[in-house]
């Protein structure tokens, strides 16, 4: 059966002629992965931001159970139910005050193409059909349909193999001011150029508010954050704000952009949002952006068949109150403390170029790319479950790991190590 998966199946971002391994994962539960031949590996990356609170989770399954008793899912277009209510007014309570209004979606990146539709739709009923370009910074990682890809980094994020479709936009240098540090002098001043330069053409600034993920796991300081928002007001540009990957406490805050204060005109999230049970993202929106969307009688154009569906819904109701209900701060600051006091010391070692940490997220940035195939063998031998990219191994754990299980994996990267050249 992996032959058939071998030969048959993609996996992200492989080739089909000569793939990457994939270990078959027969179950999973709390923080661990258990594959066919019975191994189990401590959970490192909660697939991708997704799984807070770890796998099969008693209460998650019986959300979905009852929901399931119900119904799993009806059209969106003329109906409405109880699931999609209960969320919207959950991610209303729990976001900046005036972000009022919830689009519902299939995923991370499709939250970010109706982020985008919502920003270029605002203006058009405002009269100001040329601003329609957005300006981002480098290193960003948004999605990858075509929209979301038009904003992820130019030079990692595929843009030479799309070129001819691709819409062109703005990007600004990577900030270099770290997140825990102030804005170091003339970091803005590329951002604040353009900005000004092009606001009669701007339609919104789109960025992953402090952490930027899958462009690079890099932590910028939220004195950046701030003065790109504090522009944005300035020349009337809308800020989208990717909170996808950051959302639902994973940096220590329930949403990263309270790092830095800031509240955005639009919100996109996803991942996290159903505790990792169901695909599903949601897109918020102020009064002025949604109410203005339609000021020239316009309605928004988007509306997918899965939109708001009920299963995922009542999952992410259920895991939205799990989080809130648990000592979420005091577990992600503890993971925080561990992570800093067992990678920070990797920071010597002669294959390593970086380590930061922030919240419950380790990074180490290795000099020269990491052979993954090799790595992953050595990790899943050690019973741990971590996925490397690029020059990047990071771990972002479920929030309900102990002491015990993060050293364990803290453990297992520190002797991948050895396999890398520096
Ligand atoms: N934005 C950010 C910040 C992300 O990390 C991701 C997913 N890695 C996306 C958008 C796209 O989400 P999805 O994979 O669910 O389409």
């Amino acid at each position: 059966m992996t032959d058939f998966d071998r030969e048959h199946i993609w996996h992200p971002y492989t080739s089909m002629t000569a793939p990457l391994p994939a270990y078959r994962v027969a179950s999973a539960s709390g923080v661990r992965l258990r594959l066919e031949d019975g191994r189990e590996l401590v959970d490192g990356m909660s697939s991708w931001w997704c799984a807070i609170h770890g796998y099969n989770h008693p209460e998650l399954n019986r959300a979905l159970r009852e929901q399931l008793g119900r119904m799993a899912h009806v059209m969106f277009g003329g109906l409405t139910h109880e699931p999609a209510v209960s969320l919207a007014r959950q991610l209303i309570a729990i976001t900046p005050e005036p972000l009022q209004h919830v689009f519902f979606s299939d995923s991370g990146s499709v939250s970010v193409e109706v982020a985008i539709k919502m920003a270029l739709q605002y203006w058009q009923a405002q009269g100001q059909p040329g601003k329609s370009r957005l300006l981002t910074i480098r290193g960003g990682y948004h999605g990858d349909t075509f929209g979301a890809m038009a904003v992820c980094d130019p030079v990692n994020g595929m843009h030479e193999r799309f070129a001819a479709l691709l819409p062109q936009h703005l990007f600004a240098d990577r900030p270099r001011s770290r997140f825990g540090e102030a804005l170091q002098p003339g970091d803005i001043d590329g951002f604040a150029t353009l900005i000004a330069r092009h606001a009669g053409e701007l339609a919104a600034v789109i960025l992953e508010p402090v952490v930027q993920g899958a462009g690079g796991m890099w932590f910028y300081s939220a004195d950046y954050l701030k003065a790109v928002a504090g522009l944005c007001r300035q020349y009337d540009v809308l800020l989208i704000s990717d909170e996808i990957a950051t959302g639902f406490g994973r940096t220590g805050r329930l949403f990263a952009g309270e790092h830095a204060g800031v509240e955005a005109d639009i919100l996109c999230l996803g991942k996290a949002l159903t505790g990792g049970y169901m695909s599903m993202a949601a897109t918020l929106a102020t009064r002025r952006v949604a109410h203005g969307i339609s000021a020239d009688g316009g309605v928004l154009m988007h509306g997918p068949t899965f939109m708001a569906n009920p299963l995922a819904a009542a999952v992410a109701v259920r895991s939205i109150a799990l989080l809130l209900e648990s000592p979420w701060q005091a577990r992600v600051q503890m993971i925080e403390t561990q992570l800093r006091k067992e990678l920070g010391p990797l920071a010597a070692h002669p294959a390593v170029a970086d380590v930061r940490v922030l919240g419950a997220i380790g990074v180490v940035e290795t000099r020269q790319p990491v052979p993954v195939a090799e790595l992953q063998r050595c990790f899943v031998d050690a019973g741990v479950w971590i996925r490397p990219f690029g020059r990047l191994i990071y771990l972002m754990p479920p929030y309900i790991i102990t002491p015990a299980e993060l050293r364990q994996l803290t453990q297992a990267l520190t002797s991948g190590l050895a396999l890398l050249q520096a």
